[in-house]
């Protein structure tokens, strides 16, 4: 079973217990995309997940210049238990002069089979530079993070206030039907990615983006950089507005990633662009 622990773009937060409650009764394990929250807001082992995937060229590296992702391997699940369902772990590799990763490995079965077969096969190995980088950044991510959270709550209730802006999405605020869990799972503090609804639809959304000076017009997330993206006008712009909607994006909405910057210069910038948009 697969779920990402806060999902991208719409910022709901999965109840990490119950699913891997679910999934465990099923003899499957909880596998856990965490790259929103981070290790820092949530470690999703501690909540029954048996394996976690982090996209490191987001929070982890932090600056937007590196690709790369790491998979946890809790070592928990049993996978010897349920050996019929996984016999790419239980049953000889032929490839591999026979290996049985479960007894090769132990409780590092699956990541060992992850590093041996697809090192081999695909080249999955990180370059020098990508790796120095990457650690160059992972040593900064619980300061960053800190920061983002406290940024993102302070946008997040400015958007709320302003009268330019027709709705936020950010699971911070108590009407958030995400509240309980990011107070059970993240220790209260929401992510910094936030969406919100500008009045003026499509056209309002195009001129409020083109505005923006401070936020980088980017799809990517978890930057030091503040960045933002619309998506109708964007990354969705070949679908129809039905398909927009089923994918939970209106011609109005505007996906945020909340940078480190001062609070003030992001509060700015938003407000220019606000302005801009209302002009028309
Ligand atoms: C970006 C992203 C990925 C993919 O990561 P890349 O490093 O871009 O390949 C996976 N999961 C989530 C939640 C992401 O935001």
């Amino acid at each position: 079973m697969f779920c990402e622990t806060v999902g991208n773009p719409a910022g709901n937060v999965s109840d990490l217990a119950g699913l891997a409650a679910v999934a465990h009764a099923a003899g499957v394990p909880l596998i856990v995309d965490n790259t929103v929250p981070t290790p820092i807001l949530v470690r999703p082992i501690d909540h029954g997940a048996d394996v976690v995937i982090h996209s490191l060229t987001k929070f982890l590296g932090g600056h937007g210049t590196t690709l790369g992702g790491i998979i946890i391997d809790s070592g928990k699940f049993p996978w010897k238990q349920h050996a019929a369902r996984f016999p790419m772990l239980t049953e000889p590799d032929e490839s591999y002069h026979g290996l049985v990763y479960t007894d090769h490995y132990g409780a590092s079965a699956y990541v060992g089979r992850c590093r041996s077969v697809f090192q081999r096969t695909m080249g999955a190995v990180l370059a020098p530079i990508s790796a120095f980088l990457l650690l160059q950044g992972i040593e900064t991510v619980a300061l960053r993070v800190e920061r983002h959270v406290e940024n993102a709550r302070r946008v997040a209730e400015f958007l709320r206030g302003d009268s330019r802006v027709a709705s936020v999405s950010y699971a911070g605020f108590p009407e958030s039907p995400y509240y309980p869990l990011v107070q059970k799972y993240l220790g209260g503090r929401a992510c910094s990615l936030l969406t919100f609804a500008i009045n003026g639809g499509f056209d309002g959304g195009v001129r409020f983006y083109d505005a923006l000076r401070l936020f980088k017009r980017l799809v990517n997330l978890g930057d030091a950089k503040s960045l933002a993206c619309h998506p109708a006008s964007t990354t969705h712009r070949q679908m129809s507005r039905e398909e927009q909607r089923l994918a939970g994006i209106g011609p109005e909405t505007i996906r945020l990633s909340v940078g480190i910057e001062h609070i003030d210069d992001i509060i700015a910038d938003l407000d220019q662009a606000l302005a801009a948009a209302a002009r028309g």
